[in-house]
């Protein structure tokens, strides 16, 4: 199975998104999916971009909108492996509101976010994950409000599965990815995935120097909520690994009656003569 397509990105040498990209397809290798099985949807942003660069079905949708129209594809089709994608600004800024609905939802899609903490398309201005002093265009004395914390905020919400990874840790965003296509719920693989060319200050140094992986810490129990409330607390949201997961949520599309029988996509909606003409009897 080959997830690679001739489109050739246009992200800046050095993007953290590559890695992100090849991560991906990796994954869905791996987990010996088919192109045809797989939809990537994705919001605006240099990362939205991303449903162009791999072979699967690929929307590029609204700023901020790629997790209802991934629901949407779900719904109708609920054959499909659904990856909803974007930046941090796309996802956490305008997408906020959909992303708190899209965990509490529960549907089986997984969203992968390239948190880069700086709105890169744009040209660099300073965004919801950006640090409290955090200088930017739009911030050049400092940025005087709170960093948004993604992994504080997915917790709180109450996901069921939560994971972290970092571009510079290939193996390990592969093996996220993977575990987050598998879990039967909505998923959150937030990845540090440095902009090199406006954020000088959450470089590929700073993720290595202050991410703490928690897959070395000894007994991490990512089943346990406090557990992983603490070690997001601890590290102001620096980790990776899998941080949390609930496997006895029910999806929800799992608790619609019916659904599991015939996805929307493939049934029948043509409307008989019969009902057809009563129809236009009705609104005649
Ligand atoms: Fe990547 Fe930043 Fe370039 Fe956008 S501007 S492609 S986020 S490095």
């Amino acid at each position: 199975k080959d997830f690679r397509n001739d489109v050739r990105p246009n992200w800046c040498p050095g993007c953290g998104d590559f890695s992100v990209q090849a991560s991906i397809q990796r994954a869905l290798a791996a987990l010996g999916k088919e192109p045809h099985e797989v939809a990537v949807i994705s919001g605006i942003g240099c990362s939205g971009r991303i449903s162009g660069y791999v072979n699967t079905y690929g929307f590029h949708g609204v700023h901020g909108r790629s997790l209802p129209t991934a629901q949407g594809v779900k719904l109708a089709n609920r054959d499909l492996t659904v990856i909803a994608s974007g930046g941090d600004g796309d996802g956490f800024g305008i997408g906020l509101n959909h992303f708190m609905h899209a965990v509490r939802r529960n549907m089986d899609i997984t969203y992968i976010v390239m948190d880069n903490q700086i709105y890169g398309l744009t040209k660099g201005q300073h965004s919801p994950t950006s640090a409290h002093g955090f200088t930017a265009k739009t911030t050049p004395s400092g940025n005087i409000e709170n960093a948004l914390v993604p992994s504080q905020v997915a917790l709180a919400a109450g996901i069921g599965f939560l994971a972290q990874g970092f571009s510079s840790e290939v193996n390990q965003l592969v093996s996220l990815i993977e575990q987050a296509i598998q879990y039967k719920g909505f998923s959150l693989v937030n990845v540090f995935s440095p902009c090199v060319t406006y954020n000088k200050i959450n470089t590929y140094d700073f993720f290595r120097d202050n991410v703490f992986n928690l897959e070395k810490l000894e007994g991490y129990d990512p089943t346990d909520y406090l557990t992983a409330q603490k070690a997001i607390t601890e590290h102001n949201g620096l980790v990776t690994g899998v941080i949390y997961r609930n496997d006895n949520k029910v999806a929800y599309e799992d608790q619609i009656p019916g659904y599991q029988e015939t996805p929307v996509a493939q049934a029948n909606l043509e409307l008989s003569e019969d009902v057809f003409a009563a129809a236009l009897k009705e609104y005649a």
